[in-house]
């Protein structure tokens, strides 16, 4: 048994704030017990973690990741200048650092393998609890088309564990979904839209798909029990992925331009995944014409995602920004803060909604009886200053599954 005692809670539910609260774990890394100090006694032989004056949270969740991504070079995607062991090293310690800022659980949007979910959870490495999507599909020249701008093919036939998601036509889309839940895709990515990034003829209005292929993607996900994540920007493919029923809408950045998708978004649950921080690295970093579809969608996106709050429209956390940077993922706490969420929402956004998006909220996301004790505790107060969890030297402890990962409370290294 684990008694973590003093801190004030914020429980992932959008509930105010408990001062001096005691959270008990049992043997099983699950939380037993929550509430106000006073009425909760500490058991016999309990080991006591004392975070008094601290902000104790449920693990962080980010939604929209890319673990395995260095770079938007034709060098990073196609891994030409690593031999693939240091390529995956290197991804490796990125998952394990990622856990320690706070981050107990990240899906990842595309192109990580489930061999890295495998060796988290037969422990070779530390790490979140992660949500692969393996490889996304689009048709051709979308998102899942790994071809050059002057369309040459990656340099080999890859890696078996990460097939192809190029699919056109309702079969192939069938038997693509298929193929990505056989290597272990616990989410199936798919895109209906350009991007920021995709190339230069190609943009974020621009569709990618016919509804006829959208409609089998996702009811074939659906009977093959994983939800579907869709990456759409805006215009008519945009309206594809919310009519066919995508389980979250990744990016979403003309939804103002649409109103209507945001009422249909609400009534069937569809998650609203922002992104807000990839599109900052576009904006700064980018192509030429990344930069400037990053400028155009700027003020749409703020609007949408204020639009979906009034609608009722579940607003979550996801960088999308392991392209460009990893190991910062409370970015987009403080943009979609900057955005219009509260505080309490933005947390919300990335705790207890996050879970709900993922199918995870009965096993994580908010401090509460029952759950896994995925916790983070942080010295000073994010309501009022919501970039605090972005300087690590204020986590204190982070604690996956009952276990600690980083303890600077308890007295010893
Ligand atoms: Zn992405």
């Amino acid at each position: 048994m684990k008694a973590l005692v003093g801190a004030r809670l914020i429980d992932g539910t959008g509930a105010s704030p408990v001062d001096g609260a005691t959270v008990l774990i049992d043997q099983q890394g699950r939380i037993e017990v929550v509430g106000a100090g006073e009425g909760i006694p500490i058991p016999d032989g309990a080991s006591v973690i004392p975070a008094t004056g601290m902000t104790l949270l449920p693990g962080l969740i980010d939604c929209h990741d890319h673990l395995s991504m260095h770079g938007y070079g034709l060098e990073g995607r196609w891994g030409l200048d690593d031999p693939q062991s240091v390529r995956s090293i290197r991804t490796a310690r990125i998952i394990e650092d990622t856990l320690l800022t706070g981050y107990t659980t990240v899906r990842d949007g595309g192109w990580l393998d489930a061999g890295f979910k495998q060796a988290v959870e037969q422990g070779l490495i530390a790490g979140p609890r992660l949500i692969v999507a393996t490889s996304p599909i689009s048709p051709t020249g979308g998102l899942a088309d790994r071809r050059s701008p002057s369309w040459h093919r990656p340099p080999d036939a890859g890696d078996p564990a990460m097939p192809s998601g190029v699919a056109n036509g309702v079969d192939q889309v069938r038997e693509r979904v298929r193929a990505m839940v056989r290597v272990g895709a616990d989410v199936i990515k798919f895109a209906t839209t350009g991007g920021a990034s995709s190339w230069t003829g190609h943009g974020p209005k621009d569709i990618e798909f016919g509804q006829d292929e959208v409609r089998a993607l996702v009811r074939e996900a659906h009977s093959l029990g994983k939800r579907a994540m869709c990456h759409a920007l805006g215009g008519p493919g945009l309206r594809m992925a919310v009519e066919a029923g995508a389980d979250s809408i990744e990016h979403g950045t003309y939804l103002d331009e649409d109103p209507e998708l945001l009422k249909l978004m609400a009534d069937h649950g569809t998650f609203f995944v922002p992104t807000l921080t990839v599109y900052v690295f576009h904006l700064e970093r980018g192509t030429p014409h990344g930069r400037s579809r990053a400028g155009d969608l700027k003020p749409h996106h703020v609007t949408s995602i204020q639009m979906a709050l009034e609608a009722g429209v579940k607003v979550v956390a996801g960088t999308d920004a392991g392209g460009w940077v990893h190991g910062n993922n409370a970015q987009e706490l403080e943009l979609l803060v900057a955005a219009g969420m509260t505080p309490m929402q933005a947390l919300q956004a990335a705790t207890g909604w996050a879970a709900e998006c993922l199918g995870i909220e009965k096993e994580t996301g908010t401090v509460q009886p029952g759950k896994t004790a995925d916790l983070v505790v942080i010295d000073g107060d994010p309501l009022r200053d919501i970039t605090l969890l972005q300087d690590r030297s204020r986590i204190k402890l982070v604690m996956k599954g009952g276990e600690a990962v980083v303890d600077r409370l308890s007295g010893h290294p």
